[in-house]
């Protein structure tokens, strides 16, 4: 939930102001606090998704954040997979344990993978800033970047439910 406060602006010029390129313009510009969204980023870690015949999915279970930007597709991938677990099942409390043990492990690796971004979303030091752009601009170089899409074009490693 986005954070409440009673005019984020002051805090955003104070936090971001001095950093020069677009953002003293963007800061200018902004709007009021109504329409500013202003929010925390993070995870969401449960020891469990499930209890009897209550299960959480989604963000409320295992948020990666957009550090990981996979967020949306596990939500949706849980979805999927609790309807899958429930076709037909009898042992509804068996199911869902089937379905967290099914998707924890992806959801975890992709929180892993949101924490690992997060030093180069938000570089501590100009130079892990210089690095992340230098990356950045190699990747998206034309000859280079036609070449990593075709090793990199949509792959996903999934997970999958076996019935019993
Ligand atoms: C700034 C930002 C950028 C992101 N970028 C990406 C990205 O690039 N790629 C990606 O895959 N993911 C991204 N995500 C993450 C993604 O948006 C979430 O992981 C995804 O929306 C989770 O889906 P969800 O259905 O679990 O939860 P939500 O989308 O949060 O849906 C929960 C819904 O429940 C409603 N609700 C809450 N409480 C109640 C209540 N008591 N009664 C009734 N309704 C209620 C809420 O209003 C909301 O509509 C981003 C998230 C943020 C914040």
């Amino acid at each position: 939930m986005a954070a409440r406060l009673n005019d984020p602006l002051p805090r955003l010029k104070a936090a971001f102001g001095d950093l020069g390129w677009v953002l003293p313009e963007t800061l200018a510009a902004a709007p009021g606090p109504e329409d500013i969204y202003y929010d925390v980023v993070a995870q969401v870690e449960m020891a469990h998704w499930q209890s009897q015949r209550t299960v959480l999915v989604g963000d409320a279970a295992y948020a990666v954040s957009l550090m990981a930007g996979q967020g949306a597709s596990l939500a949706l991938a849980g979805g999927r997979a609790l309807g899958q677990v429930l076709d037909g099942a009898v042992d509804i409390e068996a199911a869902l344990a089937r379905f967290e043990q099914g998707l924890r492990p992806l959801a975890l690796e992709n929180q892993r993978a949101g924490r690992r971004m997060a030093k180069w979303f938000v570089p501590a030091t100009p130079f892990h800033a210089a690095i992340r752009d230098t990356s950045v601009n190699i990747m998206t170089w034309p000859p280079l970047s036609g070449l990593l899409n075709r090793f990199f074009s949509f792959s996903s490693k999934g997970f999958s439910l076996s019935s019993h």
